[in-house]
């Protein structure tokens, strides 16, 4: 079982698609990477889809990764008097700490860290920012907003701060009861929301340690401004267009996640790109064009996977939608413009020796024709290495770490599978050269790239290449 393209996809599961009959279609359809969206559902529920994909996996003997979304401090208004409230444009409302209320002069707004951070001028946007508000003043516990953009707002609609930065922890109460059950149950990701400064990944990295990937989603103005060191603290990031494009212009969100993508790519860390890419197949079996193309761009771009959210989740075409955005990226990787738009983001300065071998890999690989490319790797970073120069060639990342495994299934063109630990080089050479036709990604007397770091069990050390022939002999 495997992927015949480069980029990777990621399905969010919900109602639509938690069975195991479903999970199981949606792998067959070309799920890399399912993620559980800790915003929705219970313990009991995430347990039971842990549970499917893992059985899964042991059906067809190929990793899946599995990705815990954390909710994050979602800000949102508390409880209106009737349920909900007509705002006009031009009109002054007041939002309060604690409002029992609930009318247009006090709208409960019960974060406290609001009130300390807030500024006259600073926008307050109520659900996804359909309704728009400017703050023209504020006490401890009150804040007077002039209506911008009017519009219905209803009980516990979420609140965007796009200029205000809060002095909140990026894991709230429920995020931590939520992150010690992941960590228990197993999964191979921790995705963190509204990230807003470094210190956000360093306060998550301290519970969760190595023992999954840590995940950055960039969805607010303030990590933008702290992107370089966000994406070195973070093992991988998420481009979450949806609050991404509510809390800065929609116009400005194009031009962020090429430059995004870029950076992710030259600081070797995975990037996904998500929101609504395919959001009409919530209610119809086929994408607009628009969508079609918004897909085909994240590829264009590099990016190593492709996110589906409510399309997967709640939608009406789940398995039509992962097919979809496989069949969008399977066709936009053999255009002919692909490869040199691909190559053309690619780094010319690979600033120390693990690079530069594993470029050269890349290198040797093409112009030797070799079948694949057999990277050695024990926490990843050797395929990581070699998945930024983005090669033609699939490649087989082996390791000895199962959640290292299933970790790669965001990687882009990276086919990982766990083997058996190895002593000696010779080993190695013969251990690549099994896997690699086990895995039908090579025959005699074809070549292959093996690329690793010499001595074993140094992680990050990328410094040796070798070229093997497969033999005949080895055939029976
Ligand atoms: P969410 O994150 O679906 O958890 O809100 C993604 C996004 O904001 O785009
Ligand atoms: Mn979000």
């Amino acid at each position: 079982m495997r992927r015949q393209r480069h980029a990777k996809i990621v399905a969010t599961v919900g109602p639509a698609s938690a069975s195991p009959d479903k999970l199981r279609e949606l792998f067959l359809a070309g799920v890399d990477t399912f993620r559980l969206n800790f915003s929705h559902g219970t313990h009991q529920d995430h347990a039971a889809v842990h549970a499917a994909i893992r059985a899964l996996e042991k059906d067809f003997g190929r990793p899946i990764g599995i990705l815990q979304d954390l909710q994050g401090p979602k800000i949102r208004i508390g409880t209106l008097k009737d349920g909900a409230l007509a705002l006009a444009e031009g009109e002054t409302v007041r939002f309060v700490l604690e409002g029992k209320e609930g009318d247009r002069t006090s709208i409960p707004l019960p974060h406290p860290e609001i009130f300390e951070a807030i500024l006259p001028g600073q926008d307050l946007l109520i659900d996804d920012g359909r309704v728009r508000t400017k703050v023209t003043g504020f006490d401890t516990d009150s804040i007077e907003a002039r209506v911008v953009t009017g519009g219905r707002i209803s009980n516990r609609k979420g609140v965007n701060l796009p200029g205000t930065v809060l002095n909140m922890s990026p894991l709230t109460e429920k995020d931590r009861a939520d992150l010690a059950f992941g960590l228990e149950l197993g999964v191979d990701w921790v995705a963190l929301s509204f990230v807003q400064r470094p210190s956000d990944l360093i306060e998550a990295r301290a519970l969760i340690g190595d023992r999954v990937g840590l995940l950055a989603k960039i969805e607010k103005p303030s990590a933008l401004d702290h992107i370089e060191d966000i994406v070195r603290l973070s093992d991988a990031v998420m481009v979450a267009r949806g609050d991404l494009g509510v809390e800065i212009p929609p116009e400005e969100v194009p031009g962020r996640q090429k430059e995004l993508v870029r950076i992710c790519r030259l600081a070797v860390k995975p990037v996904i790109i998500a929101t609504q890419m395919l959001d009409s197949m919530v209610g119809a079996p086929t994408p607009t064009r628009a969508e079609a193309s918004d897909v085909a761009m994240a590829i264009y771009d590099g990016a190593d996977a492709v996110m589906l959210s409510a399309e997967s989740a709640s939608g009406q075409y789940p398995v039509e939608a992962v097919s979809m955005m496989d069949r969008i990226i399977s066709r936009t990787e053999q255009d002919k413009a692909y490869r040199s738009i691909v190559t053309a983001l690619r780094s010319e300065i690979e600033e120390s020796p693990p690079h530069a071998v594993a470029s050269a890999a890349a290198d040797l690989a093409q112009a030797i024709s070799a079948s694949c490319i057999v990277a050695y790797t024990l926490s990843g970073t050797t395929a990581s290495r070699v998945a930024r120069t983005r090669p033609d060639v699939t490649i087989l990342a082996v390791t000895l770490d199962e959640s290292v495994a299933r970790r790669l299934c965001l990687l882009w063109g990276t086919h990982s599978v766990r083997s058996e630990d190895i002593h000696t080089y010779e080993e190695m050479v013969e251990q690549a050269e099994a896997h690699a036709r086990v895995e039908g990604l090579a025959r005699p007397p074809e070549l292959i790239v093996v690329v690793a770091g010499v001595p074993f069990g140094i992680p990050g050390t990328t410094n040796n290449l070798r070229v093997v022939q497969l033999r005949q002999d080895r055939e029976r």
